[in-house]
């Protein structure tokens, strides 16, 4: 049912990731099986898919911490397919990993200079610090607290936060909407999407919450048991009746003219 090209651009934009033909397994488990996708420069593209279809798997073979078995990942003209984390971070693209994964122990501002690790520009990074209470300002004001002791929501701020440390190029968030109220999914929400078009960061956004995504997203594409089974700009997906019935929990009619819930169907 992948009717269009697996790429999103009928835009212009120049794409700044391009994966091509991705296959990653744990042990015999094939987790990703041959995704293409195109993540085009100063955008959000969202990765939609129910639990387990890949996201978190295809998040982690972009940034390093898994080797794909086969398949390409062209970033800043050359194939970083199986480069270790740090490169891929020094490259400029941080990833911030499902259930924030936050140092519990050090403070909110250590956590944030841990993000900027890799960087060599003091005066950069402190200004980055600045930018990003200026973004979060709860976390100015719990700068000295542990971060074991923030709430779920101020933790994820302090994730996206220390990704922005190293001052990337492209941004890997994995479902920054996990466990939050949905008052605290939209403050985070409109957050990221300020982040992308006032600082430039490329944003590629893996989601169960398709509505939040698809609402924040240029474009999205749809993961079902490791593969991409749609592709299309995010306002179309929202209207999609699939993306509809699967993700947003849109009721359709009975012959009866009764309500129903309509049956799950796979794209296969
Ligand atoms: P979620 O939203 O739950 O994180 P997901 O779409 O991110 O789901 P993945 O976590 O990437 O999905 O999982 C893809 C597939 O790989 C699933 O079938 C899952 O059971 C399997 N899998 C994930 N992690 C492991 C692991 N460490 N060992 C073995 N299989 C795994």
């Amino acid at each position: 049912m992948l009717k269009q090209a697996i790429n999103p651009a009928e835009t212009t934009a120049q794409s700044v990731l391009s994966v091509k033909n991705l296959e990653s397994y744990y042990g015999p488990i094939m987790a990703i099986r041959g995704v293409s996708l195109e993540v085009p420069e100063g955008q959000i593209v969202t990765v939609l898919g129910a639990n387990g279809a890949g996201k978190t798997t295809l998040l982690k073979t972009i940034s390093g911490v898994m080797n794909p078995e086969k398949g390409e990942i062209w970033y800043g003209g050359r194939n970083i397919a199986g480069e270790e984390p740090d490169r891929v971070v020094k490259a400029g693209i941080v990833h911030v990993p499902e259930g924030r994964e936050v140092f519990p122990l050090l403070t909110v501002e250590e956590n944030l200079k841990m993000g900027a690790y890799v960087r060599r520009d003091p005066k950069g990074v402190a200004e980055d610090h600045e930018m990003v209470y200026g973004y979060f300002p709860i976390l100015a004001e719990r700068r000295r607290q542990a971060a074991g002791t923030l709430s779920g929501g101020q933790q994820q701020m302090l994730a996206i936060g220390r990704g922005l440390m190293a001052r990337p190029k492209l941004m890997l968030l994995d479902e920054p909407s996990l466990g939050l109220s949905p008052l605290l999914v939209k403050e985070i929400f409109t957050i990221i999407r300020r982040l992308n078009r006032e600082q430039g960061v490329t944003m590629m956004l893996v989601e169960q919450n398709a509505k939040v995504a698809l609402e924040v997203a240029d474009y999205g594409y749809v993961m079902e048991l490791g593969r991409l089974v749609m592709a299309d700009d995010a306002k179309r997906l929202l209207q999609s009746k699939d993306v509809q019935e699967f993700y947003l929990g849109v009721q359709g009619e009975t012959q009866r003219g009764q309500k129903r819930w309509k049956q799950k169907k796979t794209w296969r």
